[in-house]
């Protein structure tokens, strides 16, 4: 079946009440029929629920569609995007096993590989997401996983992601995408070659800002390890977030499709505002891996980055003009965003980093919503004609 149809109706199994929508079952734990019940379903002899940390059927629906929808055996949820990141390295990586990653990570990523994963004897290494050889030659010995965000934030920089597929098979070693920025509407990492997708379930696949959650994709077998921590250390989803996301998956295809051609009209809107001086978009013709791009993904998603000029004082004049954009880091929502970069996601980076990775001070990051794009157009017109003179 399609992904607009497994959206809908993968992963419910209908209880005995016959209901139609997808129901919640806000329970801790699961009672049997008989002691003998019990000590089966305890130790794992028969399958079936024992405890909410470990399964639940409305967690459960959630794994089952969204495992469906990125063309993945299993897939377990998690309690958010880090701790989907955090128990899939627990899982799969021991003291001394070294990762290799993007050098355009979510800020918490970085956090979350140098100190805390850090603490316990792994290293990683950063690479420049689209530089193959740059990838190739911080393998060592000790390398496990390389780990990857596609497109980067706020950026746009597209990763190979079937040569870096390539390149971790060779060496025996994982490839982990995050595909929050696009989804498995607009891009299925396993398809592509990769053997892990790491999901961020706060932004798209709910897409209306409402709740935080995360999940892990990929093999029975590595999925079953992912599974054992987030059973035993707890990271588990509530049913309720369940929920909310599992219906959120339902429209995840149309809402994609509309943030994208929001998306790409805004960019080319930017593009030729005398205000502006360069837009970050993997949607746009002469953007440098626009073909890379066409050719791994459905679309090219709805965050963008643009630069004004005049630095820090005009990408903070045209924010602060904004009247309905919600200033916030936060994305993947109906809901339109803006932020400056420099001074927050970005923040705790020196100037000279800052450069390097090209989070310049007047570079803005929108998440194109779905309100209409006239009236998003408004509203940053405001302090662009401003900026303009
Ligand atoms: C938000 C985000 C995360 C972390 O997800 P949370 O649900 O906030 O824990 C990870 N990766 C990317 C790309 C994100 O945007």
């Amino acid at each position: 079946m399609s992904l607009e149809t497994l959206a809908v109706r993968a992963g419910h199994d209908r209880t005995a009440e016959q209901e139609h929508s997808e129901p919640i079952f806000p329970t801790s734990s699961f009672v049997y029929s008989s002691a003998a019940e019990a000590a089966r379903k305890f130790s794992g002899e028969e399958v079936g629920n024992v405890y909410s940390r470990f399964t639940n059927p409305t967690v459960r629906t959630f794994e089952q569609r969204l495992a469906a929808m990125e063309g993945g055996e299993r897939c377990v949820a998690t309690s958010s995007g880090m701790s989907a990141i955090l128990a899939t390295a627990m899982a799969l990586l021991n003291a001394g096993d070294e990762i290799v990653a993007s050098r355009s990570l979510f800020g918490s990523t970085v956090s979350l590989f140098d100190k805390y994963l850090g603490k316990f004897g792994i290293v990683t290494r950063y690479v420049e997401l689209s530089d193959l050889k740059a990838w190739e030659d911080a393998i060592t010995p000790a390398t496990k996983m390389l780990f990857a965000e596609t497109p980067s934030n706020p950026l746009s920089e597209i990763a190979d992601v079937p040569a870096l597929a390539a390149l971790a098979r060779r060496h025996g070693v994982l490839l982990a995408i995050d595909n929050c920025f696009l989804t498995p509407a607009l891009q299925q990492p396993l398809a592509l070659g990769a053997d892990l997708i790491i999901h961020s379930a706060t932004k798209y696949l709910d897409g209306q800002g409402r709740a935080v959650g995360g999940a892990v994709v990929g093999s029975h077998a590595l999925l079953e390890e992912v599974f054992g921590v987030v059973r035993t250390c707890g990271p588990c989803m509530s049913p309720f977030n369940a929920w909310v996301f599992t219906k959120g998956l339902e429209t995840l295809s149309l809402r994609m499709k509309a943030h994208c051609e929001q998306a790409l009209s805004l960019a080319r809107w930017l593009q030729q505002h005398p205000a502006v001086s360069r837009v970050y978009y993997s949607g746009l013709e002469d953007h440098p891996q626009h073909a890379l791009a066409r050719r791994q993904q459905k679309g090219f998603g709805a965050v963008l980055g643009f630069e004004v000029i005049n630095g820090q004082q005009g990408a903070w004049q045209v924010i602060d003009a904004t009247r309905m954009l919600s200033i916030t880091g936060n994305l993947g929502d109906v809901k339109t965003t803006i932020t400056h970069p420099a001074t927050t996601t970005h923040g705790r980076l020196s100037e000279a980093q800052r450069e390097a990775v090209g989070i310049t001070s007047g570079l803005i990051r929108v998440a194109v919503g779905l309100e209409h794009l006239d009236d998003i157009q408004r509203d940053l017109a405001r302090g662009l004609d401003a900026l303009a003179g």
